[in-house]
């Protein structure tokens, strides 16, 4: 399928990785459901980072058959599938992220407080942690990097 002129960069970035996540749920003996498809749409939609809770929210919208436990079983089909990552800042909740916008590594800024979280683009990690893992005989299998801070609303209210 030939994709028309007028299609952004970003909606054939999308179209891909729906093809991919069709293609994944195939090879797990998984259906390609509209309420699967609604939980991709809902993820792909969000810029920003979501919760699963979010997540359920955004992909009843579009689809209000689907149920928390099709979104708490897709996530992790999402994630394996490298279209959604894990962004874990040891809060009560998990937050998620589509790859979609990622281009390089993402190192996270995350305020302590509020658990705002920034993503900052962070290319040098990659070569860092390859490069510390092979002189160590070990290969890598993946890193993060979080920097806890406090945005400027926390610490005018942290300082008052
Ligand atoms: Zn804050």
């Amino acid at each position: 399928m030939n994709a028309p002129a007028s299609q952004s960069a970003l909606e054939r970035k999308i179209e891909t990785s729906r093809s991919s996540f069709k293609t994944f749920l195939a090879t797990k003996n998984l259906r390609v459901t509209k309420q699967r498809m609604a939980i991709f749409e809902a993820a792909f939609n969000r810029a920003e980072h979501f919760t699963a809770e979010e997540l359920l929210d955004d992909a009843r919208a579009l689809d209000s058959s689907v149920s928390r436990a099709t979104v708490y079983r897709t996530l992790p089909i999402l994630v394996e599938n490298g279209l959604v990552r894990v962004v874990d800042i040891g809060s009560d909740h998990k937050y998620y992220m589509s790859t979609l916008r990622q281009s390089t590594f993402q190192a996270q800024l995350v305020c302590i407080d509020c658990n705002k979280i920034i993503e900052v683009d962070a290319p040098f990690m990659e070569w860092y942690g390859k490069t510390v893992a092979v002189r160590h005989g070990m290969e890598l299998v993946s890193q993060r990097l979080q920097v806890l801070a406090r945005c400027e609303k926390c610490a005018a209210k942290h300082s008052a």
